[in-house]
């Protein structure tokens, strides 16, 4: 007697169509952002501080700082920005229009006398020479430094391939269903990671972020403007439902009251 035909899809088939979907995500939020969003140059330091103060701000303010902060006619170099007042690193941050310059300015300049204070140094390249174990306690131990920012180091350093992991990241994943937002916390960074594939981990955290800030937000996500909305579960199982039910709304107002 003939078997019945069972219908199962394979791990590796899974992995397939996520990676083709956050290739497809990436692709979209790249055009629709534009890659002024994406780090630039090869100091590990500048892109740290690019990415710390574009995390919480508009992607133009935050270069303008860090431009500022490298100028040779304001600081010139990180140790004088180390060394400079908490004021002086504020009044900066206010000129590039930094939102939370008085929470920013404390917490980086905190950093950079931590980095100065074990490296000698405030240049974060010797960093490479260690073994990322090491590498990672040792960012650990930097008082000041977001969670996040670790991973994003420690890629920016060759030391590491898992994607930074930020509340932005785990929103927008989450909701595009790149990973099951109910499984563990290793096993979300263990599917987003695969997704990728050989992409850059730096590049999707970037493109998330912006998306988050601007787009994704956790509360009232503009999702019939979303670039993206033609591959989010989120939208096209609620949003979408909604959208019809209120006929001009953003399309989430009803998925946020169901929870
Ligand atoms: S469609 Fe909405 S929920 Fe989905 S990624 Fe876009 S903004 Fe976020």
């Amino acid at each position: 007697m003939p078997r019945p035909c069972r219908v199962r899809i394979s791990a590796p088939m899974a992995i397939r169509e996520k990676a083709k979907k956050l290739d497809r995500v990436l692709k979209a939020l790249e055009k629709f952002y534009s890659r002024s969003v994406l780090p630039e140059g090869t100091d590990p330091l500048e892109r740290l501080i690019f990415c710390w103060l574009f995390f919480t701000n508009p992607v133009t303010n935050a270069r303008k700082a860090v431009k500022m902060l490298e100028d040779e006619n304001v600081f010139g170099d990180w140790n004088e920005v180390r060394v400079a007042t908490q004021r002086e690193l504020e009044d900066v941050f206010k000129e590039a229009r930094i939102e939370d310059a008085e929470s920013l300015a404390p917490r980086i300049k905190t950093f950079l006398q931590n980095v100065f204070e074990e490296l000698d140094d405030t240049a974060l390249e010797p960093l490479k020479e260690l073994k990322p174990d090491k590498a990672k306690k040792f960012l650990a131990s930097l008082e000041g430094l977001p969670s996040w920012a670790i991973t994003y180091m420690l890629v920016t350093l060759g030391l590491d391939t898992q994607v930074p992991w930020d509340p932005h990241t785990e929103r927008v994943g989450a909701r595009i269903r790149l990973f099951d937002p109910n499984a563990a916390l290793p096993q979300r960074k263990k599917l987003l990671r695969a997704a990728l594939q050989d992409d850059d981990p730096l590049r999707l955290h970037h493109l998330f972020v912006e998306h988050g800030k601007k787009t994704c937000t956790e509360e009232d996500p503009k999702c019939p403007k979303c670039p993206v909305n033609k591959d989010c579960e989120y939208y096209l199982r609620r949003g979408a439902r909604a959208s019809k039910a209120e006929a001009g709304g953003n399309g989430t107002k009803a998925a946020k009251k169901k929870g």
